[in-house]
């Protein structure tokens, strides 16, 4: 029967026990799924060592040799056994601390050693070896590349563990080798040189040698990128075919706002702009995602986008992700309208409305908001998720604006335009850069569009990175500072699971400030303040009647104190990169030099420090952007449901497949610029795959 279609309780080695734990743990059903269970490492098997050679402690080694003498130390539980093995020219330790009893050594006969080093003193030793006689050695043993499988605790207890999977799989090969359906078409395959499914799947579990396994996995992982862009872009192409409202019109309130700014727009925000309109004016469905630094004036970029919208008749919103950071926009855009608004009173030109729907908006405050909405006297609604709820009714919706931080997945974003009947235009804005390969995957089915310039005039934020130790000259510095006039920001952590903790942390850090400081005013904000405290103390920080704030990071997003030209960051190491970045564009917004200082103990991991040295050596939010994504690794984005993708990734990475990615992006492009919704014959196989791994990302998400 087909691979496809076998049941993996009749797959030899499983049997119905195995295959109800197969299937609850990993997903499988078949034993084509069984072939997709790829290993995550592979020990070359053909290679022997010598001793001299040892160097590495991390990898599977073979020996052949000797055991010349053996004995056992302690007796019962601690027993231990000791041997040395030799290879002719130097000795080695073996130790086994469990079954010792089981371990049976003979003087006199070759053994074919397998394990791992790990060091001990100056030399190498291997505790609880693989020791099998030179006679009963296989040729299979020794051929190859070994693979290596990933197994539960729950799988383990049952007997699967790796080397189980290994025969379950082994078991399938000769099937597989007659064949399976290929899952890409030949064209493709030839053209960006990929194996073929068949042989890819024997050589990622049983590659002959490591270039073979390579290019079995490349095309693994090219297939899996292949249908993540298939499916982004079929969605991009087919919104795009949605009709969209036309926003030809550059108008009035967009001319008076141009005309009342202090400074010209940048040319990136220009361009930027100029590429909005082209979509706005299209006749299609806008679905865009603007990239920027922090400080590159996205903020100003919406507002202009929104009036573009306001003029041809339109409203608009802008969602964003937490409450504070809707009450900041609220307050910096109708700033930027007052000088229009007050023009408007004493002129004939028209005003524009704004307003704030948040959580915390009282039902006496939202009637007058829904009125609003309905008979379109509102022009832009800024807000949070609370603008998708359905009593939320507009006049003419006409652009959604969305700001976030990598929290709207494609799904979320797909309940946007489902409200009307005509979608609105969607411009989705990130805090700070992503990645290019997220933009690729996460956002892949919008366009992009990038503030690649910052204002001019300001310089960049110097970075340095202390030790506790050194408060003293830290504080010295604070003074300095303040005392000439400037304003200092000392950050907190907030890490949910310990709230507790990270209040009595920051409550600290205020009383120790508040000791070495009498003659300076202190404001502390956090997020566990009543709203109106939290704005009494941000008042006088703004204003300048207090000289520091200790804060958590609700500061984060927001806050606009040009004045202010010290972001100090304790407990530094507790920061993500990109939270590190978005937190010291706090400050640097004035003309002074401003500083950033990071805050760490002394002992930091590996990883710690090299975050801290990148946030050192450079101020380049995409550099910062792709350098987390490295340092991290992709594995925030596991599962579907978190990290937008449509499916989920079983053997690329994100991190490190780029190329792949772009390759897979580059086919899956070709073919949907010929057949957007993959109609023709030809593609039928991609259509039909599609449809097999949505219901599989469907029911994996409903289990896990
Ligand atoms: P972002 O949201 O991209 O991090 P903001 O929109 O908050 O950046 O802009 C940062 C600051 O720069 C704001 O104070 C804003 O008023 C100002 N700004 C925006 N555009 C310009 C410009 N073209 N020239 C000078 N300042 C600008
Ligand atoms: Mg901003």
């Amino acid at each position: 029967m087909e691979l496809a279609y076998r049941d993996i309780t009749y797959c030899k080695n499983v049997g119905a026990k195995r295959a109800d734990i197969l299937r609850q743990e990993l997903g499988v059903r078949t034993a084509l799924d069984l072939l997709h269970q790829y290993p995550y490492k592979y020990i070359d098997r053909s290679r022997f060592y010598r001793i001299s050679e040892l160097d590495d402690e991390d990898t599977y080694v073979q020996i052949i040799g000797e055991i010349v003498d053996w004995h056992t130390i302690g007796v019962g539980r601690g027993q231990r056994l000791s041997a040395q093995f030799t290879d002719g020219e130097q000795m080695i330790e073996l130790v086994w601390f469990q079954g010792v009893q089981y371990v049976k050594l003979q003087r006199g006969v070759q053994y074919l050693l397998f394990g791992k080093p790990s060091r001990f003193n100056h030399t190498y030793n291997f505790v609880h070896p693989d020791l099998t006689p030179m006679a009963k050695v296989t040729p299979d043993m020794t051929q190859g590349l070994e693979p290596y499988y990933n197994t539960t605790e729950r799988m383990k207890r049952a007997g699967l563990n790796s080397k189980a999977m290994r025969q379950i799989i082994a078991g399938l090969l000769p099937d597989l080798r007659m064949g399976v359906p290929d899952t890409i078409g030949m064209d493709v395959l030839e053209k960006y040189r990929m194996m073929g499914l068949t042989e890819a799947l024997v050589n990622v579990h049983f590659p002959k040698d490591t270039p073979s396994m390579q290019r079995a996995r490349e095309r693994l992982k090219f297939e899996e990128l292949f249908y993540i862009q298939l499916q982004l872009l079929r969605q991009m192409k087919r919104r795009e075919q949605n009709p969209g409202f036309k926003m030809p019109m550059v108008g009035s309130r967009f001319h008076a706002l141009y005309r009342s700014l202090p400074w010209p727009l940048t040319g990136a925000q220009q361009r930027v702009i100029r590429e909005i309109h082209e979509d706005l004016k299209s006749g299609r469905q806008m679905n865009r995602l603007l990239q920027g630094d922090v400080g590159s004036g996205k903020t100003l970029v919406a507002l202009l986008c929104c009036l573009l919208a306001v003029d041809n008749g339109y409203q608009t919103c802008i969602m964003a992700p937490t409450e504070i950071l809707a009450n900041q926009h609220y307050e910096t855009l109708r700033a930027f309208l007052e000088p229009l608004n007050q023009q408007s009173s004493i002129s004939h030109q028209p005003s524009v409305r704004i307003e704030l729907l948040t959580g915390s908006t009282t039902k006496k405050q939202r009637e007058p908001i829904h009125t609003g909405l309905q008979d379109g006297s509102i022009d832009i609604l800024i807000g949070t998720h609370a603008l998708l709820e359905d009593t939320v009714q507009w006049a003419n919706l006409g652009l959604v604006i969305v700001d976030e931080q990598h929290r709207f997945g494609v799904a979320q974003r797909a309940k946007l335009w489902n409200k009307n009947t005509t979608p609105p235009h969607v411009l989705v804005m990130t805090a700070t850069p992503i990645p290019r390969t997220l933009a690729m995957t996460v956002y892949g089915d919008l366009r992009v569009s990038i503030i690649d310039e910052l204002p001019p005039g300001r310089k960049p934020v110097q970075t340095f990175h202390y030790s506790i130790q050194r408060r003293t000259s830290i504080n010295q510095f604070i003074r300095q500072q303040i005392d000439a006039g400037r304003q200092v920001y000392v950050v907190y952590p907030l890490i949910q699971e310990n709230e507790k903790l990270d209040l009595q942390d920051l409550e600290n850090g205020y009383n120790t400030l508040c000791e070495t400081f009498p003659e300076y005013r202190i404001s502390m904000v956090h997020g566990k303040m009543k709203a109106k405290d939290k704005d009494l103390q941000m008042q006088r920080f703004i204003s300048g009647e207090t000289q520091l704030l200790v804060a958590t990071t609700v500061i984060e997003v927001g806050v606009n104190v040009p004045n202010a030209s010290v972001m100090i960051i304790e407990n530094a190491e507790r920061f993500g990169l990109s939270q590190l970045h978005q937190l010291r564009g706090r400050v640097g917004r004035g003309a002074d030099q401003s500083y950033c200082l990071l805050l760490t103990k002394m002992e930091l991991s590996k990883e710690t420090r090299q975050r801290m040295d990148i946030m050192v050596a450079t101020n380049d939010g995409f550099r910062i952007a792709e350098a987390d994504l490295q340092l991290r690794g992709p594995g925030d984005l596991e599962g579907t449901a978190q990290s937008g993708l449509p499916f989920d990734l079983h053997i690329a990475n994100l991190s490190t497949d780029g190329q792949i990615l772009e390759l897979a992006r580059r086919a899956a492009g070709e073919i949907i610029e010929r057949d957007p919704l993959l109609e023709s014959e030809h593609n039928r196989i991609y259509k039909r795959r599609i449809d097999m791994l949505r219901i599989e990302a469907h029911n994996w998400s409903d289990i896990s």
